[in-house]
């Protein structure tokens, strides 16, 4: 805990150096990332710890977040419990033309990852265990949060209050914090929803991962575990509605029809789950005090599965430049200390959440010279190997600067 001297009306010792609001995977790699920071952590979650890793979600894992996991030092229990996929086949609907993205390419065992959220966070839970620095205040809610020159009060639903030089807002995409502090955002909701369910195919998924762009939206069937695939199938909310209404055996049925017959009988895991598709962005991730990563800064189409590797590389950058300018002797809340993290962040991540609607809105659109065009550009990617694995190294995050690389 820190001491701070100077003349203030509030209080001048802090419980905290940082305040983490939601500790979600973003959240818990951003505690992490600053194991070795010397900085003391509060994480505030509203949910108990095992509620918060009870979430049915699964993600695509890009290169650049193994690398992140890695460094913390908890990839290797991850992975023993994960699934990898070493090709992704590219399509546009029915047409003939693959594009098709080899690990080899990446110079790797895989182009990426299925994790469970439950794996994840979990494995995340456990070395938070053995950070001294780190604090769990779960379940626990922020009610407000108020800044001042030298740091910020949070009030909990408890009755409790914090006093922290600085706040990170991980809450996710209808961030309290980031609304209190007056963040504005700019968005759109899609046309569309996504319809995520978990298969179990009678032949093995051999490690390959499909993705597939129809009218109505991008098609994706993913390995995520031994004898389980992933499918995030994105219809216009009607057509995904009815989707996630029809019985197990017509819904295989549908599966089957979109998807054809390589992977033999196909019966249904659990439950069908049910996503609007929105894109959204922070118009500045820091002011005073205050910094937003991962849903709380961004989010966007779940076509290439961006969304939580964005945040992943939002916490390992933070954690970074918080480290430095802590070692500095800097005032870590201050804003010429959190703008080197925007300035680092904010480009990189609006660079893909445009690709990601630039690909669902160029594969969703049938006017017929645009059809052609994208159709000779999926052929001319499969032809020229240097195009081929810049768009592959894009897509799994290998681009832009790397806080891991530094
Ligand atoms: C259909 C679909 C498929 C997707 N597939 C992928 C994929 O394959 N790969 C990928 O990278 N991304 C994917 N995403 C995106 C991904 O789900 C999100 O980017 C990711 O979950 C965001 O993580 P987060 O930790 O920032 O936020 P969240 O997971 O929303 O976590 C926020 C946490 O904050 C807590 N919280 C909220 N408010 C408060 C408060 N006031 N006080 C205390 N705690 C609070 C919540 O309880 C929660 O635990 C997909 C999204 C969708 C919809």
């Amino acid at each position: 805990m820190s001491q701070d001297v100077a003349c203030s009306a509030k209080p001048a010792v802090f419980d905290y150096d940082i305040a983490i609001v939601g500790g979600g995977v973003v959240g818990a790699t951003l505690a992490a990332s600053l194991k070795h920071s010397g900085l003391a952590i509060a994480i505030i979650e509203a949910q108990s710890q095992s509620d918060a890793i009870a979430k049915g979600q699964a993600y695509a894992i890009h290169q650049s977040s193994r690398q992140v996991f890695d460094d913390i030092g908890v990839w290797p229990q991850i992975e023993s419990q994960i699934e990898f996929f070493r090709q992704v086949r590219l399509s546009d609907a029915d047409s003939p033309h693959v594009v098709e993205f080899e690990s080899s390419e990446l110079q790797a065992k895989a182009i990426g990852y299925v994790a469970k959220h439950r794996i994840l966070l979990q494995e995340l839970q456990s070395f938070l265990t053995t950070c001294e620095q780190v604090d769990w205040h779960c379940p626990a809610q922020v009610t407000t949060t108020d800044y001042d020159a030298k740091g910020a009060t949070l009030q909990l639903a408890s009755g409790e209050s914090l006093r922290v030089r600085m706040v990170v807002a991980a809450d996710g995409a209808k961030s309290q914090v980031r609304q209190q502090a007056g963040i504005k955002t700019h968005g759109w909701p899609y046309w569309q929803s996504c319809v995520v369910a978990t298969i179990a195919p009678e032949k093995h998924h051999d490690n390959i991962a499909y993705e597939k762009f129809w009218p109505s939206g991008p098609f994706a069937i993913l390995p995520s575990a031994k004898d389980e695939c992933r499918v995030v199938w994105t219809a216009p909310h009607k057509e995904a509605q009815a989707l996630l209404d029809l019985n197990d055996d017509q819904f295989i049925d549908q599966l089957h029809h979109r998807y054809g017959n390589q992977m033999g009988q196909l019966s249904l895991v659990g439950k069908r789950h049910l996503f609007p598709a929105k894109w959204m962005h922070a118009n500045r991730y820091v002011q005073p005090r205050l910094a937003l990563v991962g849903d709380a800064a961004h989010s966007c189409h779940p076509v290439g599965g961006q969304g939580l590797n964005l945040g992943i590389r939002d916490a390992a950058t933070l954690a970074q430049v918080l480290t430095v300018a802590h070692q500095h002797g800097e005032d870590i809340g201050s804003l010429m200390v959190l703008r080197r993290y925007q300035s680092w962040r904010r480009q990189q991540n609006l660079l893909s959440l445009g690709f990601t609607d630039i690909l669902n809105r160029t594969f969703s659109n049938q006017w017929f010279p645009l059809v052609q065009v994208r159709r000779l550009g999926l052929q001319v990617m499969q032809r020229i190997p240097p195009l081929k694995v810049w768009s592959l190294k894009f897509m799994a995050g290998l681009h832009g600067r790397s806080a891991t690389s530094t």
